[in-house]
């Protein structure tokens, strides 16, 4: 048997790569990883956790709206970004280390640079050859921009969680999550916020009703959305810049932010010398148990490009560790996976919508509430809460749980067990609400509306 430095080599500590790593030593590997940006990748340095203390800082705006129909006069509230950005490099740079110590402690060998593949059974890293049984390419995803003039004014998500300071008006391109949770965000520090999407309704992939009712939301909140309008090129004009649209004409802005989607992080790591196959967005092409045309090379994560989730990722990790170095056998199961976008309020959902309902089984219940939450009887705040069951009528089983509102993402993580243990609306009617909460609406649900 040849004898190899590793047993595993890991290229990209983020999510998913941290957890088949860690797992890996655990189970006695010996395991390299190899990092060139940041411990924890994309979601602990900029995507999920900055951006939900971000969705917390932006949501104390309207808590404090709201505190005076409680009787709380507040006076002028002062809100400073640098405060809000030193606390959060803070946290990031203390999960930083903690995601560098749960490697250590598993025996993981961190490499601080960028690893390339140079064979098969070799990789390449800070000018060192290294050779591992097995490699594992966990690189993630990068934000994709169109190459349109004025390219260089545009930022992604990547830097607007380092923006020094606070901008008086944005412009928002995209109609997926990240543009969505980034006008939220904006929104509610104060900022002149447009959101600019090319289709005729943003979210595609979500519940229609969801989408439009989410739409009117932020519209009601002073979020400019403006949809089925193209962005043709930036232009900069007195030390600001101006979106041209065909269809919007100038929109002025001191920053663009352009969250069009992310593409697989495959180019340049020499996955070619290995043949490694990748799909034509450049994911690479793995089976069930995440193996790569290239035996010894396997990918997890959003470099595959099937279900860009951080959860999905741990979870593919875990499974893989398991089935390489603990003798088990597991997949992970991508059904009834329950997501959230941290606008607000939030849009979480489970399982299947309407649409998808009504293509795939006979006859589709659905059952719907939409109410003022108990909150606001007091506040004269606007915003509603929609809810919304899907039922299959001859299995009587619950397809798709969906819900606008505030903490939808809390309560959906909690309803998404029912679905996974296939509750039928029976069950969710014997089930005993806690009153008064917004959830307990999902078990008083009685007549269908369609
Ligand atoms: P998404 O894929 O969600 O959305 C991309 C958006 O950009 C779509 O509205 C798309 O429009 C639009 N778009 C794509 N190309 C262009 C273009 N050339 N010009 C104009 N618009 C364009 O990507 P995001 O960047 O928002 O997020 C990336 C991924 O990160 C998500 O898919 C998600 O998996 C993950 N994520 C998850 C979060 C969570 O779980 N809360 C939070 C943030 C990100 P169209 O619909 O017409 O194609």
């Amino acid at each position: 048997m040849a004898d190899y430095d590793y047993d595993l080599f890991v290229i990209g500590a983020g999510s998913g790569g941290v957890r088949a790593a860690r797992m890996a030593g655990g189970f006695g590997a010996r395991v390299g990883i190899a990092e060139d940006r940041y411990i924890g990748g994309t979601c602990v340095n900029v995507g999920c956790i900055p951006k939900k203390l971000f969705v917390y800082a932006a949501h104390f705006a309207e808590e404090f709206r709201d505190a005076a129909g409680y009787g709380w006069q507040l006076g002028g509230a002062d809100f400073n970004w640098n405060t809000l950005l030193n606390n959060k490099n803070n946290e990031i740079k203390r999960l930083n280390e903690i995601y560098a110590n749960l490697l250590k402690r598993n025996n993981v060998v961190i490499y601080d640079g960028r690893a390339v593949v140079t064979g098969p059974h070799s990789v390449r890293v800070n000018g060192k050859d290294l050779s591992a049984e097995r490699i594992l390419v966990a690189t993630g995803g990068w934000p994709q921009i169109p190459d349109i003039p004025g390219r260089e004014h545009i930022i992604s998500s990547n830097e607007a969680f380092f923006i020094e300071t606070l901008p008086q008006r944005v412009v928002i391109v995209g109609g997926g999550y990240i543009a969505v949770e980034f006008a939220g965000i904006f929104h509610g520090l104060g900022v002149d916020t447009t959101l600019v999407y090319r289709g005729d309704l943003f979210l595609r992939g979500f519940d229609a009703e969801l989408r439009e009712f989410l739409a009117e939301q932020l519209r009601a909140q002073g979020i400019k959305l403006l949809f089925n309008t193209r962005i043709d090129r930036i232009a900069q004009h007195n030390g600001h810049y101006q979106a041209h649209s065909p269809e919007a004409g100038a929109l002025p802005a001191d920053l663009v932010l352009y969250a069009t989607g992310r593409h697989p992080r495959t180019h340049g790591l020499g996955l070619e010398t290995a043949g490694v196959a990748l799909n034509d967005k450049g994911a690479i092409i793995v089976d069930a148990d995440y193996r790569s045309s290239a035996p010894s090379i396997y990918a997890i994560g959003d470099v595959t490009d099937r279900m860009n989730l951080t959860p999905v990722a741990t979870a593919e990790g875990m499974a893989l560790a398991h089935n390489l170095f603990n003798r088990q056998s597991r997949r992970v199961d991508y059904r009834d996976i329950a997501t959230c976008i941290f606008s607000q309020p939030n849009l979480g959902t489970v399982g299947l919508t309407e649409a998808q309902a009504r293509r795939d089984y006979k006859q589709v219940d659905v059952y719907k509430s939409c109410f003022t939450p108990l909150k606001h009887t007091l506040t004269g705040n606007p915003g509603k809460t929609l809810m919304k069951l899907v039922v299959d009528r001859d299995s009587d089983r619950v397809l798709g749980v969906h819900m606008v509102g505030p903490d939808a993402g809390e309560i959906i993580q909690g309803l998404a067990i029912a679905l996974k243990a296939g509750a039928s609306k029976a069950t969710f009617d014997a089930t005993i609400g806690i009153h008064p909460t917004a959830a307990e609406e999902f078990v008083t649900m009685r007549e269908p509306v369609g």
